[in-house]
């Protein structure tokens, strides 16, 4: 539960008397989930993945603890000497990345309100300015600098901003900035950092994309998952090689050996469902069926009769995948193998929370042998081939 919180009290992190006099002048009586979580984390110095819900509190959740560790009477502004061109620089502290011009001004103005009794200098930048205004205004002293990466990348190549002494990196919407189109130039800061840096990503969602990125450049991640995630836990999964045309032979094997409670079985196209779903009810099985091409409120009334325990086996589409939880399944069969992991993930996956026990056999043809094995790699999971007798207890 995301609103559950551990009681915490903002007094508990010995923040600064300053920072906590302006996080509860924001009017912030206790720390959040993500903010109990990631606070105590973050200031002990360790890298930080989290993952938490919309609207849950994760900018103060990192900007608590960028001020409390900005030493504010840092001197921040030197005079360069080797940079030709460049009569000063700045020694950032803290460097807060987001992908887009609106948030660095919403993220940067959390900052200033909750650092209001710090002396901590706070600037925003952002591609689609200009250029030289942020050299002037760099001057003055910055110990944090929020924005977008191509504009911090700009001031750092030209040696305006330092960042050899940028103790936190916080990426937000940190799936965003791994994109294509920004990538690049966050691995180049990292490159302008010490070797001792602290970096920190945020987001609501984390693509696979992201576990490389991790890997690379956080040390020992501490990860925080505030989400009710989609799962493989507690699933046993098998696969077994048939021609198409066995298929249908497979499946009639299996209603006779498994012990279904209630099962769910996936075809790749509306036609093959129905299809399907006529040659289970000719074997003497109770059958329906739910697929795109129905009306909303026939789909609806099967949905609900299904879950209700009206039938034992439900053929359908992909249409019916996401965000289902029936937890009186405990067989989940491919009649047809998923073309991409997450349709695999969303089909057999189930929220972990209720650790019910589950059963997925995957009939795989000669062409799925491949996807079978990249799905595998994908989620991190073991599929095996499926063995004469399946013991009942593990599902
Ligand atoms: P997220 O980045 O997770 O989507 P935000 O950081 O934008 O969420 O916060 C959402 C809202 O919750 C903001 O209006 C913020 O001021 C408020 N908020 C954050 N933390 C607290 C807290 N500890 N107590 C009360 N309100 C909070
Ligand atoms: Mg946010």
């Amino acid at each position: 539960d995301v609103t559950a919180t551990k009681g915490n009290e903002f007094e508990d992190y010995f923040l600064k008397r300053e920072l906590l006099m302006g996080i509860y002048e924001k009017g912030f009586e206790r720390p959040s989930p993500i903010q109990e979580e990631s606070i105590p984390i973050a200031l002990t110095g360790s890298d930080i993945l989290a993952r938490a819900k919309n609207g849950t509190g994760k900018t103060a959740a990192f900007c608590i603890p960028a001020l409390e560790k900005i030493d504010q009477d840092k001197n921040a502004i030197q005079v360069s000497n080797s940079y030709p061109g460049i009569l000063h620089v700045c020694t950032i502290s803290v460097v807060i990345l987001v992908p887009t011009r609106e948030l660095a001004l919403q993220t940067s103005q959390v900052c200033k309100e909750l650092g209001k009794h710090l002396k901590i200098q706070v600037m925003v930048t952002t591609g689609g300015t200009s250029l030289k205004d942020d050299i002037m205004r760099l001057y003055q002293p910055v110990h944090l600098l929020v924005g977008t990466p191509g504009r911090i990348l700009d001031l750092a190549k030209k040696g305006i901003c330092v960042l050899s002494d940028c103790c936190m990196l916080v990426m937000d919407e940190a799936d965003k900035l791994l994109s294509p189109e920004f990538q690049p130039s966050i691995e180049q800061l990292i490159r302008f950092c010490p070797a001792n840096r602290q970096i920190l990503m945020f987001s609501a969602t984390f693509p696979v994309t992201v576990k490389d990125f991790k890997d690379r450049y956080l040390k020992k991640p501490y990860i925080i998952n505030l989400m009710d995630e989609l799962t493989l836990k507690g699933i046993t999964q098998f696969y077994a090689f048939v021609e198409e045309r066995q298929k249908v032979h497979c499946l009639n094997t299996l209603f006779s050996k498994l012990q279904i409670n209630q099962s769910i079985i996936f075809c790749n196209s509306v036609n093959r469902v129905e299809l399907l779903a006529k040659k289970i009810t000719e074997l003497g099985y109770s059958c329906f069926y739910i697929h795109a091409k129905m009306l909303q409120d026939h789909r609806n009334r099967v949905f609900h009769d299904f879950r209700n325990g009206a039938c034992r086996n439900l053929v359908c589409t992909d249409l019916f995948t996401r965000g289902i939880d029936i937890q009186a399944v405990n067989v989940v069969i491919n009649f047809d193998f998923p073309k991409n992991s997450e349709t695999y993930l969303h089909r057999v996956g189930r929220s972990g929370r209720f650790g019910h026990l589950g059963l997925a056999v995957n009939l795989i043809t000669y062409e799925d042998r491949f996807n079978l094995y990249r799905i595998e790699q994908e989620l991190g999971t073991e599929i095996k081939q499926i063995p004469p007798h399946i013991d009942q207890a593990i599902y």
